[in-house]
């Protein structure tokens, strides 16, 4: 399986790192924060080998660059349909979204099919599972090889979802001296993705949605959570291509 880092940071963009967004085998995107239809550019993906995308919970970090890659695939002419999936309102919010930029997707030369999911389930190709976040918020595990767990708190029931998979993506929102304010805030710290890594015994853990303001403190996160975690760990990079 081939996975593209499109953008890593969590939040808010950093000069060097774009908002959430994973290119899965050229044709499922994992969010679509602000920045990724640039990168996608940046690769030379044609966009009509997206197929699918998953959108993990409605917040700007995660779907800001969304409807801009709508209008960029209808201008270009795209035919084959689309399939977005994401929490129950999805797509009122998209149609929102587009509704407010003066565009009715009606006129989109391709049509959009929406797959709502409200709560845990097997999807087919991909399963899900909510996670804490204060907002419809949803991990998404494919096969046994890859568990992105989105934005979330420390989530137990992560421990079983990720059992024994290959890559877990877990995000790291603050360092773990700030622990209490990434509770607070729904989020985690690098101590609390090496436990559910470690429970779950997976292989390698990535670090992921670090913000800007914490992003020079990179090494101090990976070393945090290596005291927790006894695989491999790293912090992923916006175009790093990773296979599993
Ligand atoms: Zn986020
Ligand atoms: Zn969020």
């Amino acid at each position: 399986m081939k996975l593209v880092f499109l953008g890593t940071s969590g939040s808010f963009p950093s000069k060097d790192r774009m908002c959430p967004a994973i290119l899965v085998e050229d044709n499922f995107l994992i969010d679509c924060g602000e920045g990724a239809l640039h990168r996608l550019l940046n690769l030379d993906v044609n966009l009509d080998t997206i197929e699918s995308i998953f959108i993990s919970h409605i917040h700007a970090d995660h779907i800001s660059s969304l409807p801009m890659l709508l209008w960029t695939m209808w201008l270009q002419g795209r035919k084959s349909k689309l399939t977005i999936i994401g929490p129950p309102n999805i797509q009122e919010v998209v149609e929102s979204m587009l509704q407010l930029v003066g565009t009715n997707p009606e006129r989109f030369s391709f049509t959009i099919q929406y797959k709502k999911i409200d709560g845990a389930g097997d999807l087919g190709e991909f399963e899900v599972f909510p996670v804490k976040h204060g907002v419809p918020t949803f991990a998404i595990k494919i096969g046994d090889k890859l568990v992105y767990t989105s934005d979330t708190a420390p989530c137990e029931s992560l421990i079983d979802f990720a059992k024994n998979c290959k890559l877990l993506i877990h995000e790291t929102t603050f360092p773990d001296e700030m622990k209490q304010e990434a509770h607070i805030h729904n989020h985690s710290s690098p101590f609390d993705a090496a436990v559910i890594a470690s429970k779950a015994d997976v292989e390698i853990l990535s670090l992921f949605h670090i913000p800007p303001p914490f992003q020079n403190l990179e090494e101090k996160f990976i070393t945090q959570a290596k005291k927790h975690f006894d695989g491999k760990i790293f912090s992923a990079k916006d175009l790093q291509i990773f296979r599993i």
